[in-house]
């Protein structure tokens, strides 16, 4: 019996899929829940208080302020249905709010807030591109100095090596193509902005970076409506498998693959 191929790919998807096809499986067709983790929850954490940041006036947007951002969004990410359940003893929590904080601090060695002028902040866009329904989150679109359109995406992680740039800034050229397909206008500028570091990644798309956006999602949809078919979706054993929520699922390390999709996938956003 095949199983049933998902409604949509999301970034987030499409890295799954290419880095390991079974935990691609495990999350978007069979659905399996994910329990929350630390990592995550300090991602969402700093992209919540980014994101408060830029709603006060420009002038206002000053380290300290970025800082009571920062306790609100603790706040609200930590107390949320999705995080709560890791419940940080105050131990814990001092930590991540000590870790959170560095990461805030380091933003600003990337750019000065007050010169930003954002036009929208977790944008939701979707597009359909060759039959398939493209769907993401963009942190943050702004109008650059010369009135270009500038896609912004915040990563709380390490930098990618030489060898996986590509494939980060691929994540970016989607947002760009969805915010084309969908504003009627093509970004002069994606950027990636690693606060750790910090570093930004910038890429300028172009027909050839859109093109190669549109070659590469028809070729994994097809890849993905092949193992659906086949019901082949292979483990791929590596470092990421030490961050996997379905390890205990997985054949690689003893689990046993469910014997059909949990529940049907439904018509809605699949996480950026
Ligand atoms: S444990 Fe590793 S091989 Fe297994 S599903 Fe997860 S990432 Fe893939």
């Amino acid at each position: 019996m095949a199983l049933a191929v998902p409604t949509s790919l999301s970034p987030s998807k499409v890295s799954s899929f290419r880095d390991c096809a079974l935990a691609f499986r495990f999350s978007a067709i069979d659905r399996l829940p994910e329990p929350p983790t630390v990592p995550a929850a300090k991602g969402t954490v700093v992209h919540r208080a980014l994101e408060l940041l830029h709603c006060l006036p420009n002038a206002d947007r000053t380290p300290a302020a970025a800082q009571e951002c920062l306790v609100q969004a603790m706040d609200d990410v930590l107390s949320s249905d999705e995080y709560a359940p890791l419940a940080l003893a105050a131990e814990q929590r001092e930590a991540f709010h000590a870790e959170a904080a560095e990461l805030v601090r380091r933003y600003f060695g990337i750019e000065d807030p007050r010169t930003i002028d954002a036009i929208g902040m977790e944008l939701k866009l979707e597009a359909e591109v060759g039959g398939v329904v493209l769907r993401g989150i963009i942190d943050r679109l702004e109008l650059g100095p010369d009135g270009e359109l500038v896609v912004t995406d915040y990563k709380t992680g390490r930098v990618p090596s030489e060898r996986f740039e590509q494939g980060r800034l691929g994540g970016v050229h989607f947002y760009a193509y969805l915010c084309e397909a969908v504003l009627g206008r093509r970004p002069a500028k994606v950027q990636l902005l690693y606060l750790a570091e910090p570093v930004a990644i910038v890429a300028e798309p172009s027909d050839q970076s859109i093109r190669g956006l549109q070659k590469k999602v028809g070729a994994i949809w097809s890849a993905v409506e092949r193992a659906c078919e086949r019901e082949d979706f292979r483990p791929n054993p590596g470092r990421l498998c030490d961050w996997c929520s379905f390890k205990a699922h997985c054949p690689a390390f003893g689990g046993e693959l469910p014997a059909v999709a949990v529940q049907p996938p439904q018509p809605q956003l699949l996480s950026a």
